[in-house]
């Protein structure tokens, strides 16, 4: 007695078939599964046999053995639980598959002792390639259909228990297949409770953030404790251009990867992920023995903000320079390599001296002018390179947090935004923004009124500038002038875009 069926398993962001033959012959009564980890085997066949056994199943007197192809392909065990009960009660013909059905079924889930089917990781990575291969229909743990559903490509069968779907398997019952409206979730979800209008004051430092937001530029805030930068930092999602449906799929195959998506809610807004300092590296790029994604994937489309940026380890801060510069991390195992996407705006923030005061209006700064020198001497390297604006946050004044001046909501910033993101993806025939312009892109499109040009003249002198920091003024007045809807970078421009360049000046002093 054998049998074929199809499950899949999530690699990375992405899925892969997995075969699942069942095979019954004479021999001593035993239960043998070929192509998981050890660890794994040993519960999942647990699992698999008090389940069937607790829902009234009798398995007959034979040698069972269960092979899982390709061997090659790192598989974690329990989303396999229920595609080899039901392979196994196929083979013993308790129930009647046809062949059309089989070639187009994957068959996820866990399996709980009393034959319950729990949720799985990675149902929407799953959907999502399975339909690329030309999969008609999943059948999967109820709480993850209306995930799988979000492509609206497939059958998506829900299924809660094993009894439920042997009956369904034999045509006792129906089950409507999942229909998933995410257009109506996607309105449900803009509403957000947090409002750049709960900031009072911090003109310079929103304006800042919606230059990020507009140009997708990483910043800096530096400035003493409780002086806002957090409270800044976290509203910056709400200016955010709208994500497109192909980065709300990616997004939500991440979360869905990593366990993360709370309940059935998709990701329709962008992440902010605020990792402490103390985090570990495997947790802030990704990785571990069943390899996760880290802080960094999780930001992906969204905020990676980094507060106390001198508290985190040196080496820590060194693995996202290759994630800064090629937008995804690469995890190497024994022997494949993993990729997650990591494409965020970082935020990072820091307190501008070791005591927290320096150049604090209320409070006096202890530190020695050597301390301080030693202290941003420390940022120096990979990471800073990456930060296009730097911002100095100062604590604001009493009569600006009693002021009930109301301008600069997200709303009115978010208008300006998604003017200049048009005229960008206008500018390079696509969504791209102009952060990520090469040398030879800020040369065509940044053209400067020779007055422009003087200043920035004199400004490299003055401040000493790298051919990089350079470069960074000329793309973030860019997009001051985009804000500013002009095609001419003008002295303005160019003058706020150098204001951004606080801490090289601070160096210079
Ligand atoms: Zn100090």
């Amino acid at each position: 007695m054998h049998s074929k069926i199809f499950s899949a398993t999530p690699v990375g962001i992405n899925a892969y078939p997995v075969e699942i033959e069942v095979d019954l012959s004479f021999g001593l009564i035993n239960f043998f599964i070929v192509g998981l980890p050890d660890t794994a085997i040993k519960e999942s066949k647990h699992r698999i046999l008090t389940a069937l056994k607790n829902t009234g199943f009798k398995l007959p007197q034979k040698k069972i053995t269960v092979n899982l192809a390709p061997a090659d392909l790192k598989k974690e065990g329990t989303l396999f639980d229920l595609p080899i009960a039901i392979g196994i009660l196929f083979a013993i013909k308790h129930i009647e598959l046809s062949k059309q059905f089989i070639e187009e079924t994957i068959f996820l889930g866990e399996l709980s002792l009393d034959g319950s089917i729990k949720p799985i990781k990675g149902a929407l990575a799953i959907a999502y390639d399975s339909k690329k291969i030309g999969k008609k229909r999943i059948i999967l743990p109820k709480e993850n259909a209306n995930e799988a559903a979000l492509l609206q490509e497939l059958e998506i069968i829900g299924v809660e228990n094993i009894i439920e779907l042997i009956s369904y398997l034999k045509k006792e019952i129906e089950i409507q297949p999942t229909n998933y409206s995410w257009q109506n979730y996607y309105n449900q979800q803009l509403e957000q409770n947090l409002d750049f209008s709960q900031v009072k004051g911090q003109e310079q430092a929103k304006r800042a953030l919606q230059i990020c937001a507009a140009g997708n530029h990483n910043i800096l805030f530096v400035g003493s404790p409780g002086s806002g930068k957090t409270m800044l930092a976290k509203r910056l999602p709400t200016i955010m251009p709208k994500m497109t449906f192909d980065e709300i799929l990616e997004t939500t195959k991440i979360y869905s990867i990593s366990g993360k998506l709370q309940g059935q809610k998709l990701l329709f807004s962008r992440p902010f992920r605020n990792p402490h300092h103390t985090i570990s590296q495997a947790g802030l790029v990704g990785g571990g023995t069943f390899p996760q994604p880290g802080e960094i994937s999780l930001a992906h489309n969204g905020i990676l903000f980094l507060d106390e940026l001198t508290e985190f380890k040196r080496s820590t801060l060194e693995v996202l320079r290759q994630p800064l510069e090629n937008k995804n991390v690469c995890l190497a195992r024994a022997n494949h390599t993993i990729e997650y996407p990591a494409s965020f705006l970082l935020v990072a923030a820091l307190n501008p001296c070791p005591c927290g005061f320096f150049g604090d209006k209320k409070k006096q700064c202890v530190c020695s002018s050597q301390q301080i020198a030693k202290y941003i001497e420390k940022l120096s390297g990979p990471l800073l390179d990456r930060i296009d604006l730097q911002v100095y946050v100062q604590s604001i004044e009493y009569s600006e947090i009693t002021s009930t001046n109301k301008i600069n909501n997200s709303q009115d910033i978010y208008s300006s935004v998604e003017k200049a993101v048009e005229k960008q993806k206008l500018r390079f025939s696509k969504a791209r923004y102009n952060s990520s312009m090469s040398t030879e892109e800020i040369e065509k499109y940044c053209e400067l009124t020779s007055e422009a040009q003087a200043i920035l003249k004199k400004t490299f002198e003055r401040l000493n500038l790298s051919m990089r920091g350079y470069h960074k003024i000329l793309k973030v007045s860019r997009t001051i002038a985009d804000l500013d809807d002009k095609e001419i970078i003008d002295v303005k421009h160019i003058q706020e875009a150098v204001m951004y360049r606080s801490l090289d000046q601070k160096l210079q002093e």
